[in-house]
């Protein structure tokens, strides 16, 4: 049976809050955890867009774990569907996870600020800030492929010229 807290823990990183880490071993593609919370219509540096307008809070309850999922430039969880993070390889345990938000999220508004947006993830390709899906690189989109937001596909379709013919 799934449970989430078999399969991820938050821990203090010491430079960004907390983030998760992996509880157990993970195949690529297999579900890490699936996002819940209550749905909310605005956004909190939190919240996780699953359709227009509407987002998942995952801050209740308190000890929701889904809270503390981290941004990386060099992520090792993808999003299948809008609510499912999956590894994008094979995670072994007590290895942190995270995601590259420009997976889920299409833009920044008001609910974050440029110096909350700033990156610490210390990855050697680390972009500088926490990515949204409208200022990703072709080049990263494709090698995201099948691991982005079903909402953001279906939102923001290719333009008829990058569909190649
Ligand atoms: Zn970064």
């Amino acid at each position: 049976m799934y449970r989430i807290e078999n399969n991820i823990y938050a821990k203090e990183t010491g430079s960004y809050g907390k983030s998760l880490f992996a509880a157990r071993d993970f195949k690529k593609d297999e579900v890490v955890f699936v996002v819940f919370g209550p749905l909310v219509t605005v956004a909190t540096s939190y919240t996780i867009p699953i359709d227009d307008n509407l987002k998942i809070n995952p801050r209740v309850p308190e000890e929701n774990l889904c809270q503390f999922i981290c941004h990386s430039c060099e992520p090792n969880l993808g999003i299948k569907n809008r609510t499912c993070f999956v590894a994008m390889r094979d995670i072994k345990k007590n290895e942190e996870v995270c995601i590259d938000y420009a997976m889920i999220g299409y833009e920044y508004g008001n609910e974050i600020t440029d110096e909350e947006r700033i990156c610490k993830c210390g990855a050697a390709t680390c972009r500088g800030k926490m990515g949204c899906y409208k200022e990703l690189s072709s080049e990263l989109k494709e090698r995201y492929k099948g691991y982005i937001s079903d909402y953001l596909l279906d939102k923001y379709v290719p333009t008829a010229s990058s569909k190649g013919g």
